[in-house]
């Protein structure tokens, strides 16, 4: 039974192998050198697909999703993942046993960049990276106004999650409509839709922060200021958690004010011990850091202003003015000026992370992404900083504010119900095989026991960058907007061809309301 069992599995592979090598497409299918997109970021999972697709053009996207499509009672196992820049942690951008599409080969990546209009913006390929964007759109003195941390990501990664960094309390995060015009989108049955606010709407509004399970983004429209070129970068410690979130609030609140930061983040050091290095601190901060840490958590602020150089003066005594009514500890104060460039693009994890995977196999990143709602941040620094992270160095926690009207559409990403949400980022590395706190059993155990009690605690916290394991589990995510998310996945990609590995609707099973 199991050699009949497995002579029709080999026929059927055969048989799709075949019928793939027969779609008429600009780039190629690889069935070899599959281990090339069997690992991700988070190096937990290494899963190896049947196919890699290259694409050259969308069209190439497209038959092969309308090929899968059409045969869907032939290969009702196959999916498809569209693979950016990997830098999920769980998986979400590998497939087991089906198709890979390595969006970086799309050669429609070219940036094309519209100075005269306004607003003014770029359309660029869906794999491009925001690195890669920015470059380009600087040319013409021009940038997107909303980032990520790290700009080794693609445009279609960030857009199917959110984007968010310390401008997010004054643009939104980048799927806010007023940084993403316009998409082009394959959707699950290989339809090429272009789709905006105006066009096809209910597509554009599913497809960011969809978790890739609507449509894949083969091009993005991205809207454009002027680009600033210098930096104010500003770091402050502060003693106490409350004194920090009240300073944040009151900074991210005067941002209609005549003077307001560009950027505002926060993080929390934990447990640092005497020899603790990281490369997130110089050595100049760490000599700050250590004057005042004492084994105490440490509370930081972190600001930027973007400027240009004629503007100098005034932006030195405004933002004088302002350091001056925060509570920080005085002698705290780190400041330095940087180009525009060089701050966006300052965390550098490893200029090839997949040479990291292999040169440090047994790094895993177990992180976790939690938005809280403004009226429960203290109950979670108290509990979460004050007792579950008390003994243990777990850094950094990268923890910010930012208003939600700058943030909610009709898009596909949730969030908590209150006006100021706090992002919450836990994005410590772990050792594989050690059973030490730094050890990655111990510290999922910490990141459950994080989660446990934001349950039970009931603080109305979302993930972000979501990862659950079960549909109870996504449907008690997505709350209300379970019907609508499922409703858009019957309408877009019926059979649940696309990112299986985000876990939400298996293929071959019935998507239920
Ligand atoms: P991948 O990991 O390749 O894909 C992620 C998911 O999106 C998969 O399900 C995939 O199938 C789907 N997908 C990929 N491309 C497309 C597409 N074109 N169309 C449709 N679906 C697609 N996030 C923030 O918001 N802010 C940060 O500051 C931030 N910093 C980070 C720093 C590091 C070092 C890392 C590892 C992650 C960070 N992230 C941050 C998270 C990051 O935004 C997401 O993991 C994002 O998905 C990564 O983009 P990627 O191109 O690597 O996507």
């Amino acid at each position: 039974m199991n050699n009949l069992y497995n002579t029709n599995a080999n026929k059927e592979k055969d048989d799709l192998i075949s019928s793939l090598k027969e779609l008429k497409l600009k780039g190629y299918f690889d069935f070899e050198n599959i281990s090339n997109v069997a690992f991700d970021f988070g190096n937990t999972y290494h899963l190896q697909p049947m196919a890699v697709l290259y694409p050259k053009t969308v069209n190439d996207i497209s038959t092969t999703i309308k090929h899968v499509f059409k045969n869907g009672n032939v290969y009702p196992q196959l999916t498809i993942t569209a693979r950016g820049h990997a830098h999920s942690l769980q998986a979400q951008s590998q497939n087991q046993g089906g198709i890979v599409i390595s969006m970086e080969s799309l050669e429609e990546a070219e940036v094309y960049v519209e100075s005269e209009k306004q607003p003014c913006y770029a359309d660029v390929s869906g794999g491009e990276l925001w690195i890669k964007l920015l470059r380009e759109t600087l040319k013409y003195g021009l940038t997107p106004k909303s980032w990520t941390d790290y700009l080794n990501l693609t445009v279609g990664g960030t857009l199917s999650n959110a984007g968010i960094s310390g401008e997010a309390f004054k643009h939104g995060p980048q799927i806010h409509t007023s940084n993403v015009l316009q998409l082009q989108v394959v959707t699950g049955k290989g339809d090429i839709v272009n789709c905006s606010e105006q066009q096809n709407s209910d597509l554009f509004y599913g497809v960011l922060g969809g978790l890739g399970q609507f449509g894949i983004i083969t091009k993005a429209r991205i809207s454009l200021q002027p680009a600033p070129k210098l930096v104010k970068w500003i770091r402050v410690v502060y003693s106490e958690f409350n004194l920090l979130t009240k300073d944040q609030e009151y900074l991210i609140l005067s941002s209609n004010d005549s003077f307001s930061f560009d950027y505002i983040e926060g993080f929390v050091l934990t447990n640092i011990v005497n020899n603790w290095t990281s490369t997130f601190i110089t050595k100049q901060q760490l000599r700050v850091i250590q004057s005042v840490s004492q084994g105490k958590l440490l509370y930081f602020l972190e600001l930027a202003k973007f400027f240009n150089p004629q503007d100098q003066t005034l932006v030195n005594r405004k933002t004088e003015k302002m350091l001056s009514k925060l509570k920080y500890i005085p002698h705290t104060l780190m400041e330095s000026e940087v180009g525009y460039v060089d701050f966006l693009d300052r965390i550098h994890p490893s200029s090839e992370f997949r040479l990291e995977v292999i040169e440090y196999p047994n790094i895993s990143f177990p992180w976790i992404n939690l938005l809280i709602p403004k009226s429960k941040i203290h109950l979670f620094g108290a509990e979460v900083f004050g007792h579950i992270l008390a003994n243990i160095s777990y850094n950094p926690i990268l923890i910010y504010p930012f208003n939600q009207s700058r943030w909610k559409d009709k898009t596909s990403v949730v969030t908590p119900e209150e006006e100021v949400i706090y992002l919450a980022a836990f994005v410590s590395q772990a050792k594989i095989n050690s059973s030490g706190m730094d050890g990655l059993e111990n510290m999922l155990a910490v990141n459950q026991r994080i989660l446990e009690f934001t349950e039970k605690a009931e603080l109305g916290v979302k993930q972000y960058l979501p990862f659950h394991e079960t549909q109870d589990a996504w449907r008690a995510h997505f709350g209300k907007r379970w019907k609508l998310f499922a409703q858009r996945k019957l309408a877009y990609d019926p059979l649940s061809i696309l990112a299986p590995k985000q876990r939400i609707f298996p293929r071959g099973q019935p998507i239920l309301l």
